[in-house]
């Protein structure tokens, strides 16, 4: 169970003094200056200012200094730093997303890439700058049929979220296919939410775009008021990191699943229907969401052991370990800010990774992952061939036909 956020620490205008007054925010305080943050961090070695600086700094009264630097846009919200902290300070929920906020407003640029994402959000409800009318295609295309919540007019069990890039982009369209026919294959009732659904925020919110992310908060809130469902899944681990940390403060409390978590809690029902043996050995990436800010590491471990003929292998950095894609906290759209600055993209360490476990399949579950890894074996050299795959996707494979 997550502990609350008071509400103090998400609204707009919220300021380090606000946040300060909190019980959260006085945790803060209590920062013994270990450096597990800063050593922990995979682009600690680029920041001016990494969170344990940033308490230093904030102690002695320069905290304007780090609001002008640049080490914020360098975050990737990966918690890993939260993680490692002995004295539970709640870094990237509470500490790092002001700090980023003030980064972003004291920058003389905001890198062109990461603004445009946040216009087109802002505008059309995705970050790609597609039509909302276009969102639910790929749920009516080639013969799929998936219920639509507004024609259906009835409640359903599951609401499903889907999300942008599982909406909009081909390889995040595979996953959704794969999730609909699971559903199908498991007799779940559900239905999505089609054009009437607006990204959940949870990159707005972590590059601490406090007021995009409160109008998608306001948004979507009143989207799920229309309708009656028992729970809200989402295959999307950002949209299921915005509804469990930072909805319920804006008054949501449907419970809320990912699809890993689901699945495997239905695996006695799923196991028997996966006929189809895939013989292939698959290493599984951790996503920041799921793992580390979730503990979901068993869930999609235990459904990838449950594919006939799969063999599961382990990176060197694994579980809490995990090393970040690279896409959280807004690097989805910063790889051209993070190469002029001469940073490693985080996504070619990792499948340098995968690459060594000797897999034929990097598995991951977010959607994010899927874009990152696959354009980073484009340029890390591999002799034996490697590809990408969503859990729900291996899943859906071995359904068979
Ligand atoms: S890990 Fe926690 S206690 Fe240690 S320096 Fe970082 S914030 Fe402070
Ligand atoms: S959230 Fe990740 S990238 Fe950001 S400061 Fe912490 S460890 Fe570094």
């Amino acid at each position: 169970m997550v502990a609350m956020l008071e509400p103090e620490l998400c609204e707009k205008g919220a300021t380090i003094e606000t946040v300060l007054d909190t019980p959260e925010g006085k945790r803060i305080l209590t920062c013994i200056q270990c450096g597990m943050c800063a050593g922990t961090c995979p682009y600690g070695e680029y920041m001016d200012y990494p969170p344990r600086r940033i308490i230093n700094m904030l102690r002695r009264g320069f905290i304007e200094e780090v609001f002008k630097s640049d080490s914020m846009l360098r975050c990737v919200a990966c918690y890993a730093c939260m993680s490692k902290c002995p004295r539970g300070i709640r870094l990237s929920d509470v500490l790092l997303p002001i700090v980023k906020e003030q980064t972003l407003i004291n920058q003389p640029e905001i890198p062109a890439e990461l603004q445009k994402t946040l216009q087109n959000t802002l505008r059309y409800g995705n970050p790609m700058g597609e039509s909302s009318r276009k969102r639910v295609n790929w749920a009516t295309a080639n013969g799929t049929k998936v219920p639509i919540m507004a024609e259906i007019k009835r409640p359903v069990d599951v609401l499903w979220f889907v999300e942008c890039y599982t909406a909009y982009y081909q390889r995040g369209q595979d996953n959704s296919r794969a999730v609909a026919k699971l559903f199908n294959a498991l007799g779940i009732d559900f239905a999505i939410l089609g054009n009437e659904e607006k990204c959940a925020g949870d990159c707005g919110q972590l590059t601490w775009e406090s007021g995009l992310f409160e109008t998608l908060t306001d948004y979507n809130m009143e989207i799920f008021k229309k309708y009656k469902f028992n729970r809200i899944v989402t295959g999307d681990a950002h949209a299921f990191n915005a509804f469990r940390i930072r909805y319920p403060m804006y008054g949501f409390n449907y419970p809320v699943e990912h699809t890993t978590g689901l699945f495997a809690r239905c695996l006695p029902q799923l196991k028997p229907k996966l006929t189809k043996k895939l013989n292939y050995t698959v290493t599984y990436h951790d996503a920041c969401c799921l793992g580390r800010r979730a503990g979901l590491y068993d869930e999609p471990r235990d459904l990838l052991l449950a594919i006939p003929g799969i063999k599961l292998v382990e990176m060197t950095h694994n579980r809490v370990n995990s090393i970040c894609c690279g896409g959280g906290g807004g690097g989805m759209w910063l790889d051209t800010f993070f190469k002029q600055k001469g940073m490693e993209r985080l996504s070619e360490r990792r499948v340098k990774e995968a690459i060594a476990t000797g897999a034929d399949v990097i598995a991951v579950s977010c959607p994010y992952e899927i874009y990152r890894f696959e354009d980073a074996l484009k340029v890390i050299p591999h002799d034996k061939p490697i590809i990408v795959r969503d859990v729900v996707e291996l899943l859906a494979e071995a359904l068979g036909d």
